[in-house]
Protein backbone atom coordinates (compact mmCIF):
# COMPACT_ATOMS: atom_id res chain seq x y z
CA UNK A 1 0.00 0.00 0.00
CA UNK A 2 0.83 3.54 -0.44
CA UNK A 3 0.84 4.99 2.46
CA UNK A 4 1.96 8.22 1.65
CA UNK A 5 -0.37 11.43 3.92
CA UNK A 6 -2.25 12.29 0.59
CA UNK A 7 -3.47 8.57 0.14
CA UNK A 8 -4.60 7.89 3.66
CA UNK A 9 -8.11 8.80 4.82
CA UNK A 10 -8.55 11.31 7.53
CA UNK A 11 -12.61 11.72 7.30
CA UNK A 12 -14.47 10.77 10.38
CA UNK A 13 -17.60 8.43 10.71
CA UNK A 14 -20.01 10.92 12.34
CA UNK A 15 -23.46 8.84 12.03
CA UNK A 16 -23.79 7.53 8.80
CA UNK A 17 -21.66 10.89 7.60
CA UNK A 18 -18.27 10.69 5.88
CA UNK A 19 -16.75 14.68 7.10
CA UNK A 20 -13.54 16.48 8.15
CA UNK A 21 -12.97 16.62 11.97
CA UNK A 22 -14.27 20.53 13.15
CA UNK A 23 -11.91 21.46 15.56
CA UNK A 24 -8.35 21.96 16.18
CA UNK A 25 -5.73 19.79 14.05
CA UNK A 26 -3.24 17.16 15.88
CA UNK A 27 -0.05 16.35 14.27
CA UNK A 28 -0.01 12.45 13.28
CA UNK A 29 3.53 11.25 14.08
CA UNK A 30 5.77 8.43 12.54
CA UNK A 31 7.60 7.18 15.57
CA UNK A 32 10.46 5.60 13.26
CA UNK A 33 12.05 9.18 11.91
CA UNK A 34 9.73 11.61 14.24
CA UNK A 35 8.44 13.38 11.42
CA UNK A 36 4.76 14.24 10.43
CA UNK A 37 2.65 12.08 9.01
CA UNK A 38 -0.51 14.07 8.82
CA UNK A 39 -2.29 16.60 10.49
CA UNK A 40 -6.01 15.33 11.85
CA UNK A 41 -8.47 17.90 12.70
CA UNK A 42 -10.44 16.76 15.94
CA UNK A 43 -14.17 16.26 16.18
CA UNK A 44 -16.44 19.13 17.61
CA UNK A 45 -19.03 18.84 20.45
CA UNK A 46 -21.66 19.03 18.06
CA UNK A 47 -19.66 16.19 15.86
CA UNK A 48 -19.88 14.31 19.30
CA UNK A 49 -23.75 14.84 19.96
CA UNK A 50 -24.48 13.80 16.30
CA UNK A 51 -22.59 10.47 16.45
CA UNK A 52 -23.97 9.73 19.79
CA UNK A 53 -27.80 11.10 18.45
CA UNK A 54 -27.58 8.47 15.41
CA UNK A 55 -25.89 5.69 17.62
CA UNK A 56 -29.53 6.18 19.70
CA UNK A 57 -31.38 6.15 16.78
CA UNK A 58 -30.11 3.37 15.32
CA UNK A 59 -30.34 1.05 18.45
CA UNK A 60 -33.94 1.11 18.37
CA UNK A 61 -33.64 -1.34 15.45
CA UNK A 62 -30.11 -2.78 15.61
CA UNK A 63 -30.81 -4.13 18.91
CA UNK A 64 -33.75 -5.91 17.94
CA UNK A 65 -31.83 -7.46 14.38
CA UNK A 66 -30.97 -11.41 15.26
CA UNK A 67 -28.41 -12.86 16.58
CA UNK A 68 -27.80 -14.61 13.03
CA UNK A 69 -28.00 -11.29 11.39
CA UNK A 70 -25.29 -9.37 13.35
CA UNK A 71 -23.13 -12.52 13.11
CA UNK A 72 -23.67 -11.94 9.37
CA UNK A 73 -21.94 -8.38 9.71
CA UNK A 74 -18.88 -8.88 11.74
CA UNK A 75 -18.19 -12.06 9.19
CA UNK A 76 -18.40 -9.78 6.23
CA UNK A 77 -16.41 -7.24 8.44
CA UNK A 78 -13.67 -9.67 9.32
CA UNK A 79 -13.77 -10.92 5.58
CA UNK A 80 -13.23 -7.26 4.49
CA UNK A 81 -10.82 -6.37 7.00
CA UNK A 82 -8.83 -10.12 5.76
CA UNK A 83 -8.93 -8.87 1.92
CA UNK A 84 -7.40 -5.25 3.11
CA UNK A 85 -4.69 -7.06 5.26
CA UNK A 86 -1.27 -5.23 3.56
CA UNK A 87 -2.95 -1.75 3.09
CA UNK A 88 -3.60 -2.24 7.77
CA UNK A 89 -0.60 -3.55 8.26
CA UNK A 90 1.15 -1.18 6.04
CA UNK A 91 -0.99 1.86 8.19
CA UNK A 92 -0.51 0.60 11.13
CA UNK A 93 3.02 0.22 10.87
CA UNK A 94 3.48 3.63 10.02
CA UNK A 95 1.36 5.05 12.75
CA UNK A 96 3.03 3.31 15.52
CA UNK A 97 6.16 1.94 14.24
CA UNK A 98 5.70 -1.57 14.37
CA UNK A 99 7.86 -4.00 12.71
CA UNK A 100 5.54 -4.84 9.49
CA UNK A 101 6.34 -8.65 9.85
CA UNK A 102 4.68 -7.92 13.52
CA UNK A 103 1.54 -5.61 12.02
CA UNK A 104 1.04 -8.39 9.05
CA UNK A 105 1.49 -12.15 10.02
CA UNK A 106 0.35 -11.01 13.85
CA UNK A 107 -2.13 -8.91 14.66
CA UNK A 108 -4.52 -8.89 11.61
CA UNK A 109 -5.35 -12.26 11.65
CA UNK A 110 -5.74 -12.44 15.20
CA UNK A 111 -8.09 -8.91 14.87
CA UNK A 112 -10.14 -10.99 11.84
CA UNK A 113 -10.33 -14.17 14.24
CA UNK A 114 -11.78 -11.66 16.98
CA UNK A 115 -14.49 -10.48 14.25
CA UNK A 116 -14.96 -13.98 13.21
CA UNK A 117 -15.02 -15.44 17.17
CA UNK A 118 -17.75 -12.84 18.35
CA UNK A 119 -19.90 -14.01 14.88
CA UNK A 120 -20.11 -17.46 16.28
CA UNK A 121 -20.02 -16.70 20.09
CA UNK A 122 -23.36 -14.36 19.85
CA UNK A 123 -25.07 -17.33 18.02
CA UNK A 124 -24.36 -19.87 21.30
CA UNK A 125 -25.13 -17.42 24.11
CA UNK A 126 -25.85 -19.71 27.87
CA UNK A 127 -27.98 -18.91 30.51
CA UNK A 128 -29.70 -20.14 33.45
CA UNK A 129 -32.41 -22.76 32.77
CA UNK A 130 -36.27 -21.43 32.45
CA UNK A 131 -38.65 -22.51 34.22
CA UNK A 132 -41.27 -22.77 37.37
CA UNK A 133 -39.41 -21.32 40.39
CA UNK A 134 -42.21 -19.99 41.83
CA UNK A 135 -45.46 -22.13 41.68
CA UNK A 136 -48.16 -21.08 38.70
CA UNK A 137 -45.18 -18.81 37.04
CA UNK A 138 -42.64 -19.57 34.52
CA UNK A 139 -39.36 -17.08 34.59
CA UNK A 140 -36.79 -16.98 31.93
CA UNK A 141 -33.64 -15.17 31.82
CA UNK A 142 -32.77 -12.57 28.94
CA UNK A 143 -29.47 -11.25 27.77
CA UNK A 144 -30.25 -8.22 26.26
CA UNK A 145 -27.71 -4.98 24.43
CA UNK A 146 -26.90 -1.92 27.13
CA UNK A 147 -27.30 0.89 24.94
CA UNK A 148 -24.88 3.13 23.46
CA UNK A 149 -21.27 2.76 24.25
CA UNK A 150 -18.49 5.18 24.45
CA UNK A 151 -15.14 3.08 23.30
CA UNK A 152 -12.29 4.97 24.25
CA UNK A 153 -8.53 2.90 22.93
CA UNK A 154 -5.15 3.42 23.82
CA UNK A 155 -2.14 3.74 21.09
CA UNK A 156 -0.56 0.29 21.55
CA UNK A 157 -2.41 -1.77 19.46
CA UNK A 158 -4.71 0.45 18.05
CA UNK A 159 -6.75 -1.65 15.58
CA UNK A 160 -6.75 -4.55 17.63
CA UNK A 161 -8.05 -2.87 19.89
CA UNK A 162 -10.99 -1.59 18.09
CA UNK A 163 -11.87 -5.34 17.06
CA UNK A 164 -11.56 -6.14 21.12
CA UNK A 165 -14.27 -3.18 21.51
CA UNK A 166 -16.55 -3.27 18.89
CA UNK A 167 -16.64 -7.05 17.76
CA UNK A 168 -18.69 -8.25 21.16
CA UNK A 169 -20.17 -4.75 21.34
CA UNK A 170 -22.02 -4.70 18.42
CA UNK A 171 -22.10 -8.22 18.42
CA UNK A 172 -24.62 -8.04 21.98
CA UNK A 173 -27.06 -5.75 20.04
CA UNK A 174 -25.17 -2.20 20.86
CA UNK A 175 -24.56 1.26 18.72
CA UNK A 176 -20.56 2.08 19.98
CA UNK A 177 -19.11 5.88 19.23
CA UNK A 178 -15.36 4.90 18.88
CA UNK A 179 -12.57 7.36 19.72
CA UNK A 180 -9.19 5.67 18.99
CA UNK A 181 -6.31 7.55 20.96
CA UNK A 182 -5.29 10.74 19.39
CA UNK A 183 -1.66 9.47 18.71
CA UNK A 184 -2.73 6.47 16.70
CA UNK A 185 -6.24 7.36 14.67
CA UNK A 186 -5.09 6.10 11.10
CA UNK A 187 -5.94 2.77 10.71
CA UNK A 188 -9.50 3.04 12.94
CA UNK A 189 -10.15 5.95 10.21
CA UNK A 190 -9.55 3.13 7.48
CA UNK A 191 -11.71 1.01 9.42
CA UNK A 192 -14.45 3.43 9.33
CA UNK A 193 -15.15 2.86 5.80
CA UNK A 194 -15.89 -0.72 6.10
CA UNK A 195 -17.66 -0.37 9.12
CA UNK A 196 -19.69 2.38 7.31
CA UNK A 197 -20.68 -0.18 4.39
CA UNK A 198 -21.38 -3.36 6.06
CA UNK A 199 -23.46 -1.86 9.33
CA UNK A 200 -26.84 0.08 9.47
CA UNK A 201 -26.20 3.98 9.71
CA UNK A 202 -25.05 5.23 13.30
CA UNK A 203 -24.30 1.37 14.37
CA UNK A 204 -20.97 2.52 15.19
CA UNK A 205 -18.92 6.18 14.53
CA UNK A 206 -15.37 6.91 14.62
CA UNK A 207 -14.39 9.98 15.73
CA UNK A 208 -10.75 11.34 16.06
CA UNK A 209 -9.48 13.49 18.99
CA UNK A 210 -7.82 14.28 22.31
CA UNK A 211 -8.63 12.66 25.55
CA UNK A 212 -9.38 15.91 27.24
CA UNK A 213 -11.18 17.56 24.92
CA UNK A 214 -13.36 14.77 22.14
CA UNK A 215 -12.91 12.12 25.22
CA UNK A 216 -13.57 13.74 27.92
CA UNK A 217 -17.16 15.38 26.01
CA UNK A 218 -18.01 11.98 25.26
CA UNK A 219 -17.68 9.82 27.84
CA UNK A 220 -19.98 12.51 30.35
CA UNK A 221 -22.61 12.13 27.39
CA UNK A 222 -25.84 12.01 28.78
CA UNK A 223 -27.00 9.64 25.82
CA UNK A 224 -24.13 7.43 26.70
CA UNK A 225 -24.88 4.28 28.41
CA UNK A 226 -21.58 2.49 29.32
CA UNK A 227 -18.24 3.61 28.86
CA UNK A 228 -15.31 1.65 27.55
CA UNK A 229 -12.01 1.97 28.44
CA UNK A 230 -8.40 0.47 27.40
CA UNK A 231 -5.75 2.65 29.04
CA UNK A 232 -4.09 3.89 31.76
CA UNK A 233 -5.01 3.77 35.64
CA UNK A 234 -5.00 7.55 36.00
CA UNK A 235 -7.57 7.76 32.50
CA UNK A 236 -9.61 4.70 34.11
CA UNK A 237 -10.52 6.63 37.28
CA UNK A 238 -11.58 9.74 35.16
CA UNK A 239 -13.90 7.18 33.46
CA UNK A 240 -15.54 6.31 36.93
CA UNK A 241 -16.14 10.34 37.36
CA UNK A 242 -17.87 10.33 34.69
CA UNK A 243 -20.22 7.15 35.00
CA UNK A 244 -20.84 8.11 38.70
CA UNK A 245 -22.84 11.47 37.58
CA UNK A 246 -25.96 8.97 35.36
CA UNK A 247 -24.66 5.64 36.39
CA UNK A 248 -22.82 4.17 33.53
CA UNK A 249 -21.80 0.63 33.06
CA UNK A 250 -17.81 0.42 32.68
CA UNK A 251 -15.32 -1.42 31.39
CA UNK A 252 -12.03 -0.81 32.00
CA UNK A 253 -9.11 -2.60 30.89
CA UNK A 254 -5.97 -0.62 32.43
CA UNK A 255 -2.59 -0.84 33.09
CA UNK A 256 -0.54 -4.05 33.91
CA UNK A 257 2.97 -5.00 35.41
CA UNK A 258 3.57 -8.76 34.96
CA UNK A 259 5.24 -11.04 37.51
CA UNK A 260 7.65 -13.85 36.13
CA UNK A 261 8.20 -15.87 38.78
CA UNK A 262 11.48 -18.62 37.67
CA UNK A 263 12.10 -21.54 39.82
CA UNK A 264 14.97 -23.43 40.00
CA UNK A 265 14.26 -26.08 38.38
CA UNK A 266 12.65 -24.07 35.04
CA UNK A 267 14.26 -25.06 31.61
CA UNK A 268 16.55 -21.08 31.36
CA UNK A 269 16.69 -21.58 28.05
CA UNK A 270 13.12 -21.68 27.39
CA UNK A 271 12.74 -18.76 29.79
CA UNK A 272 15.36 -16.94 28.02
CA UNK A 273 13.63 -17.43 24.66
CA UNK A 274 10.29 -16.66 26.13
CA UNK A 275 10.94 -13.28 27.99
CA UNK A 276 13.72 -12.14 24.84
CA UNK A 277 9.94 -12.16 23.39
CA UNK A 278 7.29 -11.22 25.78
CA UNK A 279 8.94 -8.92 27.62
CA UNK A 280 10.11 -6.89 24.72
CA UNK A 281 7.21 -7.58 21.93
CA UNK A 282 5.65 -4.21 20.42
CA UNK A 283 8.38 -2.22 22.11
CA UNK A 284 7.72 -3.46 25.89
CA UNK A 285 3.98 -0.90 25.16
CA UNK A 286 2.24 -4.12 26.20
CA UNK A 287 0.12 -4.60 29.30
CA UNK A 288 0.73 -8.10 29.93
CA UNK A 289 4.48 -7.39 28.87
CA UNK A 290 6.83 -10.13 30.68
CA UNK A 291 8.76 -7.46 32.91
CA UNK A 292 9.26 -8.17 36.68
CA UNK A 293 11.10 -11.27 37.03
CA UNK A 294 11.60 -12.93 40.19
CA UNK A 295 14.57 -15.74 39.88
CA UNK A 296 14.87 -18.30 42.33
CA UNK A 297 18.63 -17.91 43.71
CA UNK A 298 20.28 -20.92 41.91
CA UNK A 299 19.40 -19.84 38.69
CA UNK A 300 19.37 -15.91 38.68
CA UNK A 301 22.87 -15.32 37.68
CA UNK A 302 22.50 -17.65 34.75
CA UNK A 303 19.26 -16.03 33.77
CA UNK A 304 21.11 -12.89 34.32
CA UNK A 305 23.89 -13.05 31.76
CA UNK A 306 21.74 -15.32 29.44
CA UNK A 307 18.73 -13.09 29.03
CA UNK A 308 21.19 -9.96 29.25
CA UNK A 309 23.45 -11.64 25.87
CA UNK A 310 19.84 -12.52 24.65
CA UNK A 311 18.32 -9.42 24.55
CA UNK A 312 21.42 -7.41 23.29
CA UNK A 313 20.84 -9.14 19.79
CA UNK A 314 17.24 -8.08 19.64
CA UNK A 315 16.88 -6.29 15.87
CA UNK A 316 15.60 -2.69 15.96
CA UNK A 317 15.72 -0.01 13.89
CA UNK A 318 17.36 -1.38 10.63
CA UNK A 319 16.77 0.34 7.29
CA UNK A 320 15.02 -3.01 6.09
CA UNK A 321 12.35 -3.33 8.29
CA UNK A 322 11.63 -7.12 7.60
CA UNK A 323 14.36 -7.58 10.12
CA UNK A 324 13.11 -5.73 12.99
CA UNK A 325 12.10 -7.47 15.41
CA UNK A 326 10.79 -4.30 17.90
CA UNK A 327 10.19 -0.89 16.36
CA UNK A 328 10.41 2.33 18.42
CA UNK A 329 8.31 3.34 21.08
CA UNK A 330 5.08 5.57 20.25
CA UNK A 331 6.49 9.05 21.35
CA UNK A 332 9.56 11.21 22.21
CA UNK A 333 7.37 11.71 25.51
CA UNK A 334 7.14 8.23 25.91
CA UNK A 335 10.41 7.12 24.91
CA UNK A 336 11.67 9.88 27.43
CA UNK A 337 9.30 8.67 30.50
CA UNK A 338 11.15 5.22 29.93
CA UNK A 339 14.44 6.30 30.12
CA UNK A 340 13.97 8.22 32.75
CA UNK A 341 12.70 5.47 34.53
CA UNK A 342 16.24 3.41 33.70
CA UNK A 343 17.91 6.66 34.63
CA UNK A 344 16.49 6.60 38.61
CA UNK A 345 16.73 2.45 38.34
CA UNK A 346 20.88 2.88 37.22
CA UNK A 347 21.42 5.44 40.50
CA UNK A 348 20.29 2.62 42.90
CA UNK A 349 24.00 1.18 44.26
CA UNK A 350 22.07 -2.39 44.34
CA UNK A 351 21.37 -2.03 40.94
CA UNK A 352 23.16 -3.25 37.26
CA UNK A 353 21.77 -2.24 33.92
CA UNK A 354 23.05 -5.46 32.04
CA UNK A 355 22.03 -4.28 28.45
CA UNK A 356 20.53 -1.71 26.91
CA UNK A 357 19.69 1.31 28.65
CA UNK A 358 20.41 3.61 26.38
CA UNK A 359 18.34 5.98 23.86
CA UNK A 360 19.25 5.62 19.65
CA UNK A 361 19.54 8.78 17.82
CA UNK A 362 16.86 8.21 15.29
CA UNK A 363 13.16 8.38 16.17
CA UNK A 364 11.80 7.52 19.55
CA UNK A 365 13.24 4.40 19.86
CA UNK A 366 14.51 2.98 23.03
CA UNK A 367 17.57 -0.09 23.44
CA UNK A 368 16.27 -3.31 24.60
CA UNK A 369 17.28 -2.80 27.97
CA UNK A 370 18.05 -5.21 31.03
CA UNK A 371 18.43 -4.02 35.04
CA UNK A 372 19.76 -6.39 36.83
CA UNK A 373 19.08 -6.69 40.88
CA UNK A 374 16.28 -5.09 41.54
CA UNK A 375 14.93 -4.60 44.68
CA UNK A 376 11.02 -5.07 45.82
CA UNK A 377 10.39 -1.91 46.93
CA UNK A 378 12.20 -0.43 43.63
CA UNK A 379 10.13 2.10 41.45
CA UNK A 380 11.01 -0.19 38.21
CA UNK A 381 9.39 -3.08 40.30
CA UNK A 382 6.62 -1.08 41.25
CA UNK A 383 5.42 1.06 38.48
CA UNK A 384 4.35 0.36 35.21
CA UNK A 385 6.92 1.48 32.53
CA UNK A 386 5.40 0.17 29.18
CA UNK A 387 8.79 0.02 27.45
CA UNK A 388 11.54 -2.42 26.47
CA UNK A 389 12.43 -2.51 29.71
CA UNK A 390 12.48 -5.77 32.28
CA UNK A 391 13.74 -6.59 35.71
CA UNK A 392 15.43 -9.04 37.33
CA UNK A 393 14.96 -9.64 41.06
CA UNK A 394 16.15 -13.02 43.09
CA UNK A 395 13.69 -14.69 45.38
CA UNK A 396 14.88 -17.49 48.09
CA UNK A 397 11.73 -19.34 49.05
CA UNK A 398 8.16 -19.74 47.11
CA UNK A 399 6.32 -17.79 49.52
CA UNK A 400 8.12 -14.49 49.38
CA UNK A 401 8.35 -15.27 45.44
CA UNK A 402 4.28 -15.59 45.71
CA UNK A 403 4.50 -12.55 47.94
CA UNK A 404 6.28 -10.19 45.95
CA UNK A 405 4.66 -11.21 42.50
CA UNK A 406 1.41 -10.23 44.09
CA UNK A 407 2.55 -6.85 45.93
CA UNK A 408 1.72 -4.57 43.17
CA UNK A 409 -0.93 -2.04 42.21
CA UNK A 410 -1.93 -4.06 38.86
CA UNK A 411 -3.77 -7.63 38.57
CA UNK A 412 -3.84 -8.33 34.80
CA UNK A 413 -1.40 -11.02 33.66
CA UNK A 414 1.52 -13.21 35.58
CA UNK A 415 3.36 -16.37 34.89
CA UNK A 416 5.26 -19.12 36.50
CA UNK A 417 8.12 -21.42 34.71
CA UNK A 418 9.20 -24.49 36.67
CA UNK A 419 9.24 -28.06 35.18
CA UNK A 420 7.19 -29.38 38.31
CA UNK A 421 3.76 -29.61 37.35
CA UNK A 422 2.51 -29.43 40.95
CA UNK A 423 4.50 -26.36 41.78
CA UNK A 424 3.28 -24.57 38.29
CA UNK A 425 -0.63 -25.23 39.67
CA UNK A 426 -0.62 -24.54 43.53
CA UNK A 427 1.51 -21.20 42.73
CA UNK A 428 -0.88 -20.51 39.85
CA UNK A 429 -3.85 -20.48 42.45
CA UNK A 430 -1.92 -18.30 44.66
CA UNK A 431 -1.48 -15.57 42.16
CA UNK A 432 -4.04 -12.71 41.81
CA UNK A 433 -4.14 -11.98 38.24
CA UNK A 434 -6.81 -12.28 35.55
CA UNK A 435 -4.32 -14.81 33.86
CA UNK A 436 -1.32 -17.11 34.44
CA UNK A 437 0.37 -18.84 31.91
CA UNK A 438 2.87 -21.56 33.07
CA UNK A 439 5.82 -21.71 30.97
CA UNK A 440 5.03 -19.77 28.60
CA UNK A 441 3.88 -15.98 28.84
CA UNK A 442 1.39 -13.18 26.19
CA UNK A 443 -0.14 -16.02 24.63
CA UNK A 444 -3.84 -14.66 23.73
CA UNK A 445 -6.61 -16.40 22.04
CA UNK A 446 -9.83 -15.00 20.83
CA UNK A 447 -12.06 -18.41 23.44
CA UNK A 448 -10.19 -17.50 26.52
CA UNK A 449 -10.90 -14.09 28.56
CA UNK A 450 -8.36 -11.21 28.98
CA UNK A 451 -8.79 -8.81 31.99
CA UNK A 452 -7.90 -7.83 35.62
CA UNK A 453 -8.14 -7.20 38.93
CA UNK A 454 -6.60 -4.64 41.03
CA UNK A 455 -6.11 -1.81 39.58
CA UNK A 456 -5.82 -3.40 36.32
CA UNK A 457 -9.46 -2.82 36.24
CA UNK A 458 -12.42 -5.33 35.80
CA UNK A 459 -14.21 -6.14 32.29
CA UNK A 460 -13.19 -9.24 29.94
CA UNK A 461 -12.01 -8.64 26.53
CA UNK A 462 -11.98 -11.63 23.84
CA UNK A 463 -14.36 -14.53 24.75
CA UNK A 464 -17.96 -15.19 25.86
CA UNK A 465 -17.41 -13.38 29.08
CA UNK A 466 -17.22 -10.12 26.78
CA UNK A 467 -20.54 -10.76 25.15
CA UNK A 468 -21.80 -10.75 28.66
CA UNK A 469 -19.85 -7.49 29.73
CA UNK A 470 -21.67 -5.43 26.49
CA UNK A 471 -25.02 -6.99 27.97
CA UNK A 472 -27.16 -7.65 30.71
CA UNK A 473 -29.59 -9.81 32.47
CA UNK A 474 -33.11 -9.32 32.68
CA UNK A 475 -35.57 -11.49 33.99
CA UNK A 476 -39.08 -12.25 32.69
CA UNK A 477 -41.79 -14.00 34.51
CA UNK A 478 -44.84 -15.18 33.55
CA UNK A 479 -48.00 -16.31 35.54
CA UNK A 480 -49.87 -18.95 33.91
CA UNK A 481 -53.63 -18.58 33.26
P1 LIG B 1 -4.28 6.76 28.05
O1 LIG B 1 -5.09 6.41 29.23
O2 LIG B 1 -3.43 7.96 28.08
O3 LIG B 1 -5.23 6.97 26.78
C1 LIG B 1 -6.15 5.97 26.41
C2 LIG B 1 -7.31 6.62 25.71
O4 LIG B 1 -8.02 7.40 26.67
C3 LIG B 1 -6.91 7.56 24.58
O5 LIG B 1 -7.82 7.39 23.51
C4 LIG B 1 -7.07 8.91 25.22
O6 LIG B 1 -7.37 9.93 24.28
C5 LIG B 1 -8.25 8.67 26.13
N1 LIG B 1 -8.37 9.63 27.23
C6 LIG B 1 -7.38 10.19 27.96
N2 LIG B 1 -7.89 11.03 28.88
C7 LIG B 1 -9.24 11.00 28.72
C8 LIG B 1 -10.33 11.65 29.36
N3 LIG B 1 -10.14 12.53 30.34
N4 LIG B 1 -11.57 11.37 28.94
C9 LIG B 1 -11.78 10.50 27.95
N5 LIG B 1 -10.80 9.87 27.29
C10 LIG B 1 -9.54 10.10 27.68
O7 LIG B 1 -3.48 5.45 27.71
P2 LIG B 1 -2.43 5.26 26.54
O8 LIG B 1 -1.22 6.00 26.96
O9 LIG B 1 -3.02 5.52 25.21
O10 LIG B 1 -2.18 3.68 26.61
C11 LIG B 1 -1.28 3.13 27.48
C12 LIG B 1 -1.99 2.58 28.69
O11 LIG B 1 -3.02 1.66 28.31
C13 LIG B 1 -1.07 1.79 29.57
O12 LIG B 1 -1.27 2.12 30.92
C14 LIG B 1 -1.46 0.35 29.31
O13 LIG B 1 -1.15 -0.53 30.31
C15 LIG B 1 -2.90 0.46 29.04
N6 LIG B 1 -3.37 -0.69 28.26
C16 LIG B 1 -4.11 -1.66 28.89
C17 LIG B 1 -4.54 -2.77 28.19
C18 LIG B 1 -5.34 -3.84 28.86
O14 LIG B 1 -5.90 -4.67 28.18
N7 LIG B 1 -5.43 -3.86 30.17
C19 LIG B 1 -4.23 -2.90 26.84
C20 LIG B 1 -3.48 -1.89 26.23
C21 LIG B 1 -3.06 -0.78 26.96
Amino acid sequence: MDTKADTIDTALLVGGRFEPGQEALEPILNPRTGGLILELAEASTAQVDRAVAAARKAFESWSRTTPAERSAALLRIADRVEAETTGFAALEALNCGKPINAARNDEIPAIVDCYRFFAGAVRCQHGAVAGEYLAGHTSMIRRDPIGVVASIAPWNYPLMMMAWKLAPAIGGGNCVVFKPSEQTPLTAIKMARILAEELPEGVVSVIAGRGQTVGSYLINHPGVDMISLTGDVATGKKMLDAAAKTVKRTHLELGGKAPVVVFDDADVGEVVEGLRAFGYYNAGQDCTAACRIYAGKKVYDKLVADLSSAVSSIVLGREDDTENEIGPLISLRQRDRVASFVERARELPHVEVTAGGTRMDEGFYYRPTVIAGARQDDEIVRREVFGPVVSITPFSDVDQAVDWANDSDYGLASSVWTRDVGRAMATAARLRYGCTWINTHFMLVNEMPHGGIKQSGYGKDMSAYALEDYTFVRHVMVKHG
